[in-house]
């Protein structure tokens, strides 16, 4: 191995390795900048350091309990561990464990360890806190449960937020004398309240300032988050407290926290509080605090013995909630319960006495039922429902269950420790967002920020498109569920197309629980604090995305009873409303679609007009033709019977069927004379921008849309996209399906690679990647184009956009579910290269050069099939004989024969 040895103190940090040619030992010396931050300082000594090195060795930690990584650098301890490891991405141990284990030994250790654990050392408060409770957030997807401290209540340093998918409640605000009426996840009652008093001491309260030493770490491998905390009082008394929490991932109503306390200088009379609090508000979000909050109506609190019960409701949508609890002390006999009951809370504690040193355990088991999933009396199933026996085994239980799930999720990447922890991540809030075996029982989809936090109140939008893939890929029946989410409300859709005077099927941009429009029309400016117009709505395009899931999802599995009894049905309703849109102009003897926003957010219409729209939209009417294409080729395909029946439900008549082949075929695109695609009609009459001068101005000018609007100009004058928009189609299909929509337009393309080439050059020039869905898009493109580097970059700006919180503090708010899931895709789909959007799975690799292997399996048509992708082979096994295309290769393999392909 080629180790770096690093002595770290206040002033400086000395490091020594050997060189690798000479083999002479070299010693240095960085001395820290005392003006930098020490951020800044460590990048600096990055480009001070040779690459060769496999393992970085910290030889004087200075706590040893927590980590053996943690020393004190710039005047505060760090955990050097974590720190190096994400700025080599290669792992680092301290110097007792390599004592312990010898260096190989502890090194393998390490390396697995970082790639299943989320680790925070250190407190921290504000967004920055909100974003690792975001990140370390678990459930099952039935509730996702924040990853505050249990002793936190809702503060401005903490959001211990419980929200159950699917749970939505409308409330009216008045602002302005105007109504407001705002539809939010629903934070759900707080049952993961704990905490602990000392003699006849108040209970403990939270805050960033007491607490001396904390470490938080989310093993990703078993689900269970665990918080381990040195608590210094005023009083003198130093205790540790250990909380774990887990989430039950088969019996998915419960989750089971265990509380441990160990008294460090004292003895004494100790109490362990829980509560379930129906106080709360919906308050995650800053900018929503002026909006009615209060979902949640106590209708009443029950004690029986150790177990606590609390029955609610949501405000206007009238979901009944039961959420209920059960504590127990195993490991002290002589403790004594109390309860209180108050309004919208129950209060327990149990007392007992804690001599110095011992530890002391109480444990927790919650319990959440709501009346959407429920049928019987929700007491009855709370009280009925058998708890856990205790923290191990509902542990024990929820290991077998992430086994499995590993077992099939899993993407093993060798060669970069950082990134293999934050793929490992994304699978991880995947599956705390949704599940097959609890969507089924569910009518919900999964939002934009998962169940993690309230940014966008919940509302589930074309991001579905991002993450269902993956879904497909491990679980195709919980596409299936999350797919049925939208046939649920197809009538909803059906009358907002009506509303707006279209036919078929309109998807709303927003949706919730009714699947009407839940985009507001008002957005709040940070920069100005002003309300500016939302036209976000006239993204038509949602439509387009959920087609295009039930394509890939019955391209994938042929599951002809869904496309039988659902999916056809859909299809022909969102069909209809783009031949509904599509006007014919006798001028240029073409179809237009007008009154739309393609992904770009920026662009809601054109320069000082009277009203909102675009013409044209590249993206919406490549998709659109795409569609009609799709639908045709599906209808030729499908019985007789099945059309029929189907053409009678969705009201699509043979008139339809051929406006459709004329349609799709004759659609407006706009090019410009370098054979740049526009985005919009008129796209290229738009100004450039000087982005430079922005920048200087304003730094970060990602959302150069509430810039223009604070100075009074508009992002609709210029060529500037918040994201990927005229090129978004083709990281949806392949290269050589989009290139042949355009030819049936009648824009024949004669140099493909060139024209990809110029035209993404064009469009990044002049992107600002406003929303985190922009990076991974291009990172995929820029492969397009051969420029590994780019794509390199933004994959990994996109794979770390969460970790780093990059839009500064909107982790906060929940994770964003459509960049994880995007990123897994060009992991397998782009870097593995394994493509499954065609008739056969398509492998031809874009192997990063900073990786050794990607390993991973998916089904597809049925079969499992595994892979394990290099720089230079590809090795292949499936559980039943199937032919794939490897590298050009028509390759047939046998049931479980593994074949070796080199490229
Ligand atoms: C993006 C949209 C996305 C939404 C929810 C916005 O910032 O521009 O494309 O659907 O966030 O994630």
């Amino acid at each position: 191995m080629n180790p770096l040895y690093l002595t770290v103190t206040d002033k400086h940090i000395k490091y020594s390795y050997e060189d690798v040619n000479d083999k002479i030992t070299i010693d240095k010396v960085y001395n820290i900048n005392a003006a930098k931050t020490l951020g800044e300082n460590l990048d600096n000594f990055k480009t001070k350091l040779p690459d060769f090195f496999d393992v970085v060795v910290i030889l004087n930690p200075i706590d040893v309990e927590l980590r053996d990584t943690i020393v004190s650098c710039g005047n505060q301890p760090i955990d050097m561990g974590l720190t190096m490891e994400n700025l080599l991405h290669i792992p680092t141990v301290g110097v007792h464990d390599v004592a312990r284990l010898g260096l190989k030994q502890a090194a393998s250790t390490e390396i697995e360890h970082a790639g299943w654990h989320l680790d925070y050392y250190g407190s921290y408060s504000g967004k920055r806190q909100y974003g690792q409770e975001s990140l370390q957030t678990i459930g099952n997807g039935y509730f996702g449960l924040r990853g505050s401290y249990v002793e936190a209540r809702e503060s401005d340093d903490y959001y211990p937020g419980t929200y159950v998918a699917g749970v939505f409640d409308q409330l009216t605000t008045n602002i302005n004398n105007r109504d407001i009426v705002n539809e939010d996840l629903v934070n759900l009652p707080n049952a993961q309240f704990m905490t602990f008093s000392i003699d006849d001491g108040d209970p403990f309260n939270l805050s960033p300032d007491v607490i001396e030493n904390v470490y938080r770490s989310l093993d990703m491998r078993t689900g269970v988050l665990t918080i381990t905390m040195i608590i210094s009082l005023p009083n003198g008394k130093r205790l540790k407290v250990v909380t774990k929490k887990v989430a039950d991932m088969k019996n998915y109503h419960n989750y089971a926290l265990q509380y441990t306390v160990q008294p460090l200088n004292f003895s004494g009379e100790m109490r362990i509080f829980s509560e379930i609090d129906g106080s709360i508000e919906n308050s995650n979000v800053e900018r929503y605090r002026s909006f009615n909050g209060k979902h949640i109506v106590v209708d009443d609190t029950k004690v029986d013995g150790h177990r606590a019960l609390l029955l609610a409701h949501t405000k206007n949508s009238h979901v009944n909630i039961a959420v209920g609890t059960r504590i127990q002390c195993p490991n002290t006999n002589d403790s004594e319960l109390s309860s209180n009951r108050f309004q919208e809370k129950i209060a327990q504690s149990i007392g007992f006495h804690v001599v110095e040193g011992r530890t002391y355990t109480v444990e927790k088991t919650v319990s959440m039922y709501t009346s959407l999933e429920t049928d019987s009396s929700l007491e009855f199933a709370v009280n009925d429902h058998s708890h856990h026996k205790n923290f191990a085994d509902a542990v024990a239980n929820s290991m077998r269950c992430w086994q499995k799930i590993w077992s099939k999720v899993d993407i093993e990447l060798t060669g970069d420790i950082t990134a293999q922890k934050l793929v490992r991540l994304n699978e991880f809030h995947a599956t705390v967002s949704a599940q097959e075996h609890v969507n089924k029982d569910l009518d919900a989809s999964v939002g934009a920020r998962g169940l993690h936090g309230e940014a966008y109140r919940g509302h589930i939008f074309w991001d579905e498109l991002f993450i269902l893939p993956y879904y497909t890929m491990h679980f195709p029946a919980l596409t299936k569920h999350l797919l049925m989410y939208r046939y649920n409300r197809l009538n909803a859709a059906k009358e907002y197309a009506e509303q707006n005077g279209y036919k078929g099927a309109m998807y709303p941009w927003q949706s919730a629980m009714y699947g009407d429009e839940q985009s507001q029309s008002l957005h709040l400016n940070p920069i100005t604090n002003q309300w500016d117009p939302d036209n976000s709505r006239k993204q038509r395009h949602v439509s387009l995305a959920i087609a295009y899931n039930i394509w890939n999802y019955y391209n994938m599995t042929h599951d002809n009873e869904f496309m039988k009894q659902h999916g056809l049905e859909m299809l022909l309703n969102i069909a209809k409303l783009w031949l509904s849109m599509a006007e014919y102009d006798p001028k240029t003897k073409q179809y237009s679609i007008s009154n739309v926003m393609g992904p770009d957010e920026f662009h809601e219409g054109y320069p000082n007009a009277k009203e909102s729209g675009l013409k044209n939209n590249a993206y919406t009417n490549i998709m659109t033709s795409w569609l009609f294409n799709t639908l045709n080729r599906l209808l030729e395909s499908e019985p007789d019977d099945v059309v029929t029946e189907n053409f009678k439900r969705a009201d699509f008549t043979e008139d339809n069927l051929n406006a459709m082949k004329n349609i799709g075929q004759d659609l407006e695109l706009e090019f410009n004379s370098d054979n740049i695609l526009g985005q919009f009609a008129g796209y290229f009459k738009l100004k450039d921008i000087d982005f430079d001068y922005y920048r200087r101005q304003y730094g970060d000018i990602s959302r150069m849309d509430r810039i223009l609007k604070s100075e009074g100009d508009s992002p609709d004058n210029y060529q500037l996209a918040k994201q990927a928009d005229a090129l978004m189609a083709l990281y949806n299909l392949t290269e050589k399906d989009f290139m042949g929509i355009l030819d049936q337009m009648g824009y024949h393309i004669d140099d493909p690679t060139k024209f990809i080439k110029d035209n993404v050059n064009y469009y990044l020039q002049r992107t600002t990647h406003g929303s985190t869905l922009s990076r991974i898009v291009y990172s995929m493109l820029a492969l397009k184009v051969n420029d590994t580097d780019l794509s390199w970059k933004l994959f990994y700006e996109a794979l770390t956009s969460d970790y780093y919180d990059i839009q500064g503090g909107t982790t906060a708010e929940g994770i964003h579910l459509g960049v994880m899931g995007a990123t897994l895709n060009v992991v397998t789909s782009y870097f593995a290269g394994v493509d499954f959007r065609g008739d056969q799975l398509v492998v031809e690799p874009n192997f990063p050069e900073a990786w050794h292997t990607i390993s991973f399996n998916l089904t597809y048509h049925g079969v499992r099939f595994y892979f394990t992708v290099s720089r230079d082979a590809i090795i292949v096994k499936a559980d039943h004989a199937a032919s794939i295309k490897v590298v050009g290769k028509q390759i047939t393999l046998n049931e479980g024969e593994e074949k070796t392909v080199g490229y």
